[in-house]
């Protein structure tokens, strides 16, 4: 079989690799003059939290994010399972609690194991969660290695092309551009996520830490030599400009409040990304016209897009129907 893929984020990537791994001739096309930059995958945390998630989400996305955690082990040697930690400051205890009640597959630490866990959180919090099987990964490295990936395998992977001529006869084509689908995929809207790296040399976590806050909730992603990811704000826009000074302003604070040594951070980048989400926030693979549709990853792509690229390639290459490929647990019919 033979197919074009539309979209070079992590969606894209993943269908084309998971494809070419099961003999397909796949070509990758994106519009994009290269990855760095390209679309929302650039921007995000690389969290790999399916029980987190749990706190704002369906359980569909902790069943197909719980695959994917295996899939990136596998494909991107760099992918890190030190857990996440959730903590709140003392007058924000009651989010803590409902975290919990919302979340599974996590314990309940104390200070000193939250120590133990974190040196530099020391003395900082009395009570945290700690969801142990869950990772992240640097997604910009992500990404390059599974663009590395996808050529191994024979990809034919071009930039700067907007895949606007029609597949030659006899292709397939796999439509995973994110929110850019939205002419076809009206049903489709975008959420704005803020973002900054920092650099703060004084500051040592060696996993996720999620901040609690009835307004402001603000993790901070580990991305080796002092830089840190700190994110990311949900506001109900498909605006792409640059952050505002309120989310500036509240992501900095929160980073503060977690660890006053990043006041003293540098901060490297700022950046926006949005996210292309269904009404109901679930994804969907989709065949409509000619096509097929993997989008509405939301805040979950890196989580969910190796448990989507591998019912997509069965659908497509064993020509099932989607509805029984997602047939393997009763809620995936959702995805149909
Ligand atoms: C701040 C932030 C933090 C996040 N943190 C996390 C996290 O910690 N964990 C997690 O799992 N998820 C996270 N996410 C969500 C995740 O980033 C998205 O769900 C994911 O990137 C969506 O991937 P995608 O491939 O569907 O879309 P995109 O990454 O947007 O890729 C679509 C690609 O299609 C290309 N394209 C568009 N039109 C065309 C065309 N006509 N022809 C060819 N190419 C085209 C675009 O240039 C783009 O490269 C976060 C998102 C944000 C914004």
């Amino acid at each position: 079989m033979r197919v074009t893929v539309r979209g070079a984020g992590v969606a894209g990537l993943a269908c084309a690799i998971e494809l070419a791994e099961r003999g397909a001739r796949v070509e990758l096309l994106e519009r994009a003059a290269a990855l760095a930059g390209a679309g929302c995958s650039w921007f995000a945390g690389g969290m790999l939290a399916p029980w987190c998630e749990l706190e704002s989400s369906d359980p569909l996305i902790a069943r197909l994010g719980e695959e994917g955690l295996g899939w990136w082990r596998q494909r991107f040697a760099a992918t890190a399972q030190r857990g996440t930690l959730v903590v709140a400051h003392g007058r924000d205890t009651g989010e803590l609690r409902q975290f919990g009640r919302r979340t599974e597959h996590f314990e309940i630490l104390g200070a000193e194991a939250i120590a133990a866990l974190e040196p530099d959180l020391a003395g900082r919090f009395s009570t945290a969660l700690y969801f142990a099987s869950e990772g992240h990964l640097d997604p910009r490295a992500a990404l390059g290695a599974l663009h590395a990936r996808a050529l191994e395998l024979g990809v034919g992977v071009r930039f700067g092309d907007d895949a606007a001529a029609a597949p030659a006869a006899g292709r397939e084509l796999l439509d995973c551009t994110g929110l850019a689908a939205r002419g076809t995929l009206a049903d489709l809207r975008g959420v704005r996520g803020e973002m900054l790296l920092v650099r703060a040399p004084d500051v040592s976590l060696s996993r996720p830490v999620r901040v609690l806050h009835p307004r402001v909730p603000v993790y901070v992603v580990p991305r080796g030599a002092g830089v840190y990811m700190v994110g990311a704000t949900m506001i109900e826009s498909d605006a792409g400009q640059r952050i505002s000074a309120r989310s500036l302003l509240e992501l900095l604070s929160a980073a503060y409040a977690l660890h006053p040594a990043f006041g003293e951070a540098e901060v490297l980048e700022t950046g926006v990304g949005v996210r292309a989400a269904f009404p109901d926030n679930l994804p969907r693979i989709r065949r409509v016209g000619g096509a097929h549709y993997v989008n509405g990853l939301y805040r979950h792509g890196f989580l969910l897009a190796p448990a989507l690229a591998r019912r997509a390639a069965l659908a497509l290459l064993e020509g099932r129907h989607f509805a029984e490929v997602m047939d393997e647990d009763p809620r995936q019919r959702r995805l149909a």
